[in-house]
């Protein structure tokens, strides 16, 4: 049993377009956002190994940690009931008297909630080990882990050599470590992050590389977290629409948009060589969207 890979052929490329492309530069977008309508994008990438371990090694249930709009979350609640396994969501914060689609999603799959302190919820050992009882698989929150880059490799196979950089967000840096892991000699892999502050972010990124891989072509970039993590201020509302109507691509307030506003900047600001060829990843994540009030977004997730 593994996770249903039946959603591959809804993968595609679209090109796109940029008001500030320059210098001949091409730019496509991997669209993994329908991948499968709840393990969207990345997530699907990032789990796939994991899921099958669990089941080699005959664990019933998978436990997790994430914060309350969490992609993570309820990519791993329904990757679980898929395979028939149990999962527990260990969750940031007290519980909320209206919780969000995020959790009530997880819910729907049968997954178990436990809310904790942000103050306890810092120290994942403590947690873990209150429930050591329980023979749980544990995955990291955000499912930081090499075995979820090495599922993550696997989208290298839609990315052929004509491209010269392939671009994506980064949370935990998981995704980025599989794609420079995959990543041919001429291609660059360039990270946009969508943290405040993190200084950590390249070295635990890097922590997930084999050394042959940190040979390879790679910069993450700061500065486009618009005010810090899922912030969403009416500048890139504004940008998700606009950028909707000229390609009709759908982007998610936390990563995917963030990411092609970088784009779109950096173009403008010639951080890619001329006639370079870009390949965005589309990593999904459009049920964020569901928090924002209706009619914010002039497309719907
Ligand atoms: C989780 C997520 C990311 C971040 O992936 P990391 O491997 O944690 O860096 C990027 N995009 C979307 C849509 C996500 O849901």
């Amino acid at each position: 049993m593994q996770l249903d890979i039946a959603g591959k052929h809804k993968v595609f490329i679209q090109t796109i377009q940029f008001s500030h492309a320059v210098n001949g530069c091409k730019t496509d977008i991997l669209r993994l956002d329908n991948i499968h309508p709840t393990i969207s994008g990345n997530k699907f990438f990032k789990l796939q190994l994991h899921i099958a371990k669990a089941l080699v090694e005959g664990y019933r249930t998978i436990a997790t940690f994430g914060g309350a709009y969490s992609n993570h979350i309820v990519a791993v609640a329904c990757a679980c009931r898929e395979v028939g396994l149990q999962s527990v969501g260990i969750i940031r914060g007290e519980e909320p008297i209206n919780k969000s689609d995020t959790l009530l999603q997880s819910a729907s799959f049968s997954m178990q909630l436990k809310y904790v302190s942000r103050e306890d919820f810092k120290d994942k050992e403590a947690i873990k080990n209150r429930y050591k009882e329980e023979n749980y698989y544990w995955i990291n929150e955000g499912g930081y882990s090499c075995l979820g880059a090495e599922g993550v490799k696997e989208i290298c196979n839609w990315i052929d050599e004509t491209y010269t950089d392939i671009v994506c967000a980064v949370g935990t840096g998981t995704m980025m470590a599989g794609l420079i892991a995959g990543s041919l000699p001429n291609q660059k892999v360039t990270g946009i992050s969508v943290l405040k502050g993190a200084t950590n972010l390249q070295k635990d990124m890097e922590a997930l590389l084999r050394p042959s891989d940190l040979q390879k072509n790679y910069e993450v970039i700061d500065g486009y977290h618009f005010g810090g993590y899922a912030k969403h201020p009416k500048e890139l509302i504004d940008w998700m629409n606009l950028f909707y109507q000229q390609n009709e691509v759908p982007t998610d307030i936390v990563y995917t948009s963030k990411l092609c506003y970088a784009v779109n900047d950096l173009l403008q600001k010639g951080y890619f060589k001329p006639d370079s060829k870009l390949l965005l990843i589309h990593s999904g994540g459009l049920q964020g969207n569901l928090s924002l009030p209706v009619g914010t977004l002039v497309f719907n997730t």
